[in-house]
């Protein structure tokens, strides 16, 4: 059933409306971002999460942190990825412990992002496909220009493209504090947080399509930054809303890819976890109107901030 569903989607997906701008979904921290859970748990929300993108034919790549498979359930991790290749989704690395290229030295990298694609290669390849796509945790490229070429010619030599961000709706921060109030009981605070977060997300995707707008002076494709959420698992269906009232049309990641915004040079070296608009205006010297950006509402970045690791000081995960 499902992969006669996963066949349709793509079918479906196939097919970009003239004037609709395509966006392509990513999720990363596979299998489940967030607190550690029971697998019972995390493949309830794996579930709910490909049956509601399934549902709104909503393709999209995963990207795996394969640390978060290892322990005594094992297989039953690994069956989580496998459900997203029978929901018709893509699989790419994400590292296998999300470590930072601003903070680890680039041969560690290199070696961690080697061991990352382990386990989701070989299912992959038991499907004849191959896995292309990698997703710099943190969205840190690297703190010098050398850094950064080290690793992406080493990428380029393992076969992988880099999945850039042009779209994020900062569903990070709405997750810890969304996932705090389920654990401590607290529904009525759980939906409020959701409320605020998918106000937020339409205003987010606004911005985005007028920044990219402001940028190329066209509408390119986008590629939007999720994570593997009960958050996001629970308002699948709002997103999916506010993908139809903006007139996005949802496309794999190769889709949006072959938009010739994507081969925009762009030359970032430094700590930042940058976005791709950004990095690209920096190249190109055109302002984004950030003035206009949206903020995260004030109460969910200090419930964020304290809920997250005070060691780590990374913005996006
Ligand atoms: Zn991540």
């Amino acid at each position: 059933m499902i992969r006669a569903l996963a066949a349709l989607l793509l079918a479906a997906a196939a097919v970009v409306p003239a004037g609709a701008e395509p966006v392509a979904l990513t999720f990363d921290d596979l299998p489940v971002f967030g607190v550690k859970r029971p697998v019972a748990e995390q493949a309830a929300i794996t579930k709910k999460l490909l049956a509601g993108l399934v549902r709104h034919h909503l393709p999209a790549t995963g990207f795996v942190n394969e640390i978060n498979l290892e322990g005594p359930d094992r297989p039953a991790r690994v069956a989580l990825l496998t459900a997203w290749l029978d929901a018709g989704m893509d699989l790419g690395n994400h590292g296998y412990s999300h470590l930072s290229l601003t903070t680890t030295p680039v041969a560690d990298y290199i070696e961690d992002t080697a061991k990352g694609d382990a386990v989701t290669k070989a299912l992959l390849a038991a499907r004849g496909r191959q896995e292309r796509w990698f997703r710099y945790p943190f969205l840190e490229t690297g703190p010098t220009l050398a850094v950064r070429r080290t690793f992406e010619d080493w990428l380029a030599s393992a076969h992988y493209r880099v999945a850039p961000v042009t779209l994020e709706n900062a569903d990070y921060e709405f997750a810890d504090p969304y996932d705090a109030a389920l654990i401590a009981g607290d529904r009525k605070r759980a939906r409020a947080i959701r409320r605020e977060y998918i106000a937020y997300s339409a205003a987010a995707v606004a911005w985005y399509r007028s920044a990219a707008l402001a940028l190329f002076g066209r509408r390119p494709a986008l590629v939007w930054l999720l994570h593997a959420s009960k958050l996001n698992a629970d308002s699948i269906a709002a997103l999916a809303r506010i993908i139809r009232h903006a007139k996005l049309a949802p496309v794999t990641l190769d889709t949006a890819m072959a938009d010739p915004a994507y081969r925009t040079p762009e030359d970032y070296a430094g700590p930042d976890g940058n976005e791709w608009l950004e990095r690209w205006s920096l190249t190109l010297h055109r302002e984004l109107p950030w003035g206009s950006m949206p903020k995260v509402p004030g109460e969910i970045e200090v419930a964020s901030a304290r809920l997250s690791d005070p060691d780590d000081e990374h913005g996006t995960p």
